[in-house]
């Protein structure tokens, strides 16, 4: 199944008219109907009712994301709002982590009296709770010392606005972001690879693989690093899907 990108931002955000000063280019978008005049869409294609939404030189025209270059800001975006899930729950543990640090002695008080309360009952199912790994970690982290937990917790605030500021790079489709987002998610890859040998969980896979596939999708189709002919490559691929590109190679050949 294709989906046609174009048509699809057209209808959420109308069509993009452009009529071009150069008369042999402006006949070609541009046509009288019983309704009105129409031009062509620069970003679909079709015909769209009325003045057209600006003119001017030809290489002044908007250069109207299309096709794949729609597709590829798709995928940007929902990485995007992955990586602003991410930070946003990353933030959340760091406030936890640090309104721990400050009471730690009373979570732990309360804890032990939780501890107290429930050992009867899980006894009576026939778990022991002194030996549960999760009460076994839980107890670890009332040994840590004050400062360990700011660390921790100043680390992940950091790690979140990383995350952060990729969200809002990628959104907006930067290329320094695409830089970013790159090196940050391959730089965690061993980590991410460490932690699996730890213990596997299905959300750690699933990060893991959409981290190594969101590397490769950014820095091939971003040409980044100088990959397939790197940032010159990019722009001339981006102009030469423009359809006025596309529309002044047709009428020079045809003249
Ligand atoms: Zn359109």
């Amino acid at each position: 199944m294709t989906i046609d990108w174009d048509r699809r931002t057209c209808a959420r955000k109308g069509h993009v008219t452009y009529a071009p000063d150069d008369p042999r280019l402006r006949i070609r978008l541009h046509a009288q109907t019983a309704l009105g005049e129409v031009w062509r869409c620069l970003r679909c294609g079709d015909f769209a009712l009325g003045e057209p939404h600006g003119s001017g030189p030809a290489a002044e025209a908007p250069l109207v994301p299309r096709g794949k270059v729609i597709r590829d800001l798709f995928v940007l975006r929902f990485l995007a709002v992955e990586r602003a899930v991410r930070g946003v729950f990353i933030v959340l543990v760091a406030a936890a982590v640090w309104k721990f640090s400050n009471s730690q002695d009373a979570v732990r008080r309360l804890f032990d009296e939780y501890l107290d309360v429930f050992r009867p009952v899980f006894r009576h199912f026939h778990y022991d709770l002194d030996h549960s790994p999760v009460v076994g970690s839980v107890q670890k982290a009332f040994g840590y010392r004050h400062s360990t937990l700011l660390l921790v917790a100043a680390l992940l605030v950091a790690y979140a606005l990383v995350e952060l500021i990729e969200a809002v790079g990628l959104w907006y489709a930067k290329r320094w972001a695409e830089y970013l987002t790159v090196v940050a998610t391959a730089a965690f890859l061993p980590l991410e690879v460490y932690e699996l040998t730890e213990h596997i969980s299905w959300l750690k896979i699933a990060t893991l693989v959409l981290n190594i596939l969101a590397v490769l999708y950014i820095a091939l189709t971003k040409r980044l690093f100088g990959l397939r002919g790197g940032r010159r490559k990019f722009d001339e691929e981006r102009r030469s899907a423009s359809l006025l590109e596309v529309e002044e190679s047709a009428g020079l050949a045809h003249v």
